[in-house]
Order: C-alpha cells, then structure tokens, then sequence
C-alpha cells in the first residue's frame, strides 16, 4: 500500500486548514500559525478559485485527514455510489470505519499515520484476534484491544491523556483501564465532526 511520505504541514497549507496530522505537535506548534499560505513561490498571491477548485480542494482535505491515496479514495467513493442513501454521508461513515481510524478515536495514538503503524506490527486484537490491516472495516460490537504483549503501554497512556482533551465520540465507548474499547454503532456525519461539505465532493466525482 502506497502513501505519502512528503512534508505533512505542506498539506495544511495547501487545504488552509488545520488537518492535525502531527499529533502533540500540532497542539504546540503549528506551522499553520506562521504561514498561513499557500505553499509554493505564488502561494502569497490572491487567487479566486474556480468551482472545481473548490470541489477539488474538499475532496483532497477528505482524502489528507484520514491518510489515504487517490486510488483507494476513489474506490471507495465508487463502492459508496452503489449503496443507498445519501452518498456523502455513506463515504464519511466508510472512511470512519476504518480500523487505523476507530484506533485513532479510542485515543491510543495521536495520528491515524501512528495508528496505521501499530496495526502494522500487531498490536491490535480486534475480538482477541490480531488484525494487521489498517483498512479492515470494523462492525458495531467489536472490540478494539492493545495487545497485552505490545509493551507500548507507556506511549499509549500518554497519547490517551491528550486524546481526552479531544474527547471519544459517543458512538464509541472506550474502558482506559484494560485499554479496549467496543463499537456502539456507526457514526453521523455531525458525530464525525469533520470540516468537510461532502456534498462537494460528491459534485467533483459527478463532473
Ligand atoms: Fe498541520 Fe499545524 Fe499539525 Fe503541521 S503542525 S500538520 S500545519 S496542524
């Protein structure tokens, strides 16, 4: 699986937002703050975006937050087309149901890029089975366990201190003590909190 191994605050500039993809540091000290433009020699210059700009822009901001590459984003996007409902709330409800992303809101990592490692090198047991795939689309009813044996327990702890700040969304209920969580249900677009208008997104794949 590829993914991207450029400078993470560039992507920041590029959305003109926070995307928070350095955990602690982020908090401390965001690149954003200094440089609040564009990348790239013009990156000062007023520009007015053309629509597809725009649409493109939401659908790149998406696509950064949860650290995925274009091909497996458009996959999604397509799978979602097919299903019913509404298909920007369908996309954002896959994309939360990710593993390295659910790992992510239990708070046992700052970053989803941290989460992807940790389930990379097994350690996290999904129903006391180890899962080493960070795409694996959890269930409502799973359990979502740190390895015993990960010996991690001091990192964890200490990212599980600043995720509280974040706070856990309610459609997933954590247990700090035996660092587990379980899956309550699947998330609404409000639950996921996201600054994203779908809707544009959806717009820039029907073009
Ligand atoms: Fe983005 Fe700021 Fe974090 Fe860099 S430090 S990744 S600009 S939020």
């Amino acid at each position: 699986m590829g993914r991207y191994i450029g400078p993470k605050c560039k992507m920041c500039r590029q959305e003109k937002v926070k995307l928070f993809l350095k955990g602690k540091r982020c908090l401390t000290k965001c690149m954003l703050d200094r440089r609040s433009y564009r990348p790239g020699e013009h990156g000062q210059k007023p520009r007015k975006p053309t629509d597809y700009a725009i649409r493109l822009r939401e659908k790149q901001k998406l696509r950064r937050i949860y650290g995925i590459m274009e091909g497996q984003f458009k996959n999604y996007f397509f799978r979602v087309r097919k299903e019913n409902g509404i298909t920007g709330e369908n996309l954002i409800r896959l994309l939360e149901r990710r593993l390295d992303n659910v790992v992510f809101r239990f708070g046992f990592v700052s970053t989803r890029a941290e989460a992807r490692q940790l389930i990379t090198h097994g350690h996290i047991l999904i129903n006391d089975k180890k899962v080493n795939i960070p795409s694996y689309q959890i269930k409502i009813g799973d359990v979502v366990r740190i390895n015993d044996g990960s010996g991690l327990l001091e990192r964890i702890k200490e990212s599980m201190s600043l995720a509280a700040e974040r706070g856990v969304p309610s459609w997933l209920e954590i247990d700090e003590t035996n660092l587990a969580g379980i899956v309550k249900s699947f998330p609404t677009m409000e639950e996921s909190g996201l600054p994203i208008q779908e809707a544009l997104i959806v717009e820039f794949y029907s073009k």
